[in-house]
């Protein structure tokens, strides 16, 4: 059993903290919204005042906040976190953020004494809920080592995808392929339905066939194709549109810094932007669906 403190108590992290809490740990969580600490103390952790109160007596930090800046503003600084935890402590960053963020982190950890990872996931709400997240991460080998049996409470895949900064990088590139393919898979089920199709009937097909995916098999975008898909509950919940937004934004800022071509991951940006615009950035990103029937 370890001492281990949660920031940012959100749609993934609430239930993250959670599985830590049944595995036996004692979890300290703090977020800025009161709602979600009530949650974590209702499932048996206990709530903080502040992030400096959540890290007081534990070795291990793990953090799940919305993008970079408030990463930044969580560690760095005079008054950071990172000046209040102890020397040889854990910090296990698994919000989606720059991997040049995330490198700043870990410098100015290891400056304290202080190991880290950066440990992006991916497998969304279900996964998070389920203690079956994969987490990519960038650090010492010996560091996830020291890690992994907290991961593998709240995940089931964890890879080390290289050193600081190369979770970030995996993440990225895996979240610009998650939204190429709901794209196109909303894409096609619109075509399908306008040209007389059962959208069950479509999503089944597909799914079995050579166009099959993640999004047909985990998260059709078609409302009612799958009871517990974000699409069947007015896109409520899920990962929100303006947080795919953001990491379409790393993945093109990672592509400019290397000269890498990503017409795919540019429209797709693109696409997402203008859902924003139409003020459907806090819907599931699966209500991309919308772009091609609305
Ligand atoms: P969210 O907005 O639901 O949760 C973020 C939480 O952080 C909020 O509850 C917010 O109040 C809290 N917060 C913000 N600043 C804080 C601070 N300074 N101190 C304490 N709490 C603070 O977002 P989410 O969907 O849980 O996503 C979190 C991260 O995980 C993002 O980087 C996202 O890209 C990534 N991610 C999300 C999903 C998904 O399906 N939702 C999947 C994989 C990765």
């Amino acid at each position: 059993m370890s001492k281990i403190a949660f920031i940012g108590l959100g749609h993934m992290g609430l239930p993250m903290a959670c599985n830590l809490v049944k595995a036996g740990h004692e979890v300290s969580g703090f977020d800025l919204v009161p709602s979600a600490l009530e949650q974590l103390v209702a499932a048996g952790g206990k709530a903080s005042n502040s992030a400096r109160d959540a890290i007081e007596g534990v070795q291990i930090v793990v953090s799940m906040l919305p993008a970079s800046r408030h990463v930044e503003g969580l560690y760095l600084g005079d008054d950071g976190l990172l000046s209040y935890i102890q020397a040889g402590s854990l910090v296990l960053e698994c919000s989606t953020i720059a991997p040049d963020a995330a490198r700043k982190v870990h410098a100015a950890a290891a400056q304290m004494g202080i190991e880290m990872l950066d440990a992006p996931v991916s497998g969304g709400t279900a996964g998070a809920a389920a203690g079956t997240l994969t987490f990519m991460t960038g650090g010492a080998a010996a560091t996830l080592e020291k890690a992994r049996e907290i991961l593998a409470a709240m995940g089931k895949n964890i890879f080390h995808a290289g050193p600081a900064g190369a979770g970030q990088v995996a993440k990225v590139c895996n979240n610009q392929l998650l939204a190429v393919h709901m794209l196109g898979t909303a894409e096609a089920m619109a075509l399908g339905v306008a040209n007389g199709l059962d959208p069950s009937a479509l999503a089944e097909i597909m799914r079995q066939s050579s166009g099959g995916n993640w999004s047909l098999e985990k998260y059709n975008p078609w409302p009612g194709v799958m009871e517990n898909a974000p699409a069947s509950h007015d896109y409520s919940g899920g990962f929100a549109t303006e947080l795919m937004t953001k990491d379409l934004g790393l993945a093109q800022e990672a592509a400019q810094s290397t000269g890498s071509s990503t017409p795919m991951g540019s429209l797709a940006l693109q696409l997402y932007r203008l859902m924003i615009k139409q003020g459907k950035g806090k819907l599931d990103f699966s209500a991309v669906q919308k772009l091609f029937v609305e």
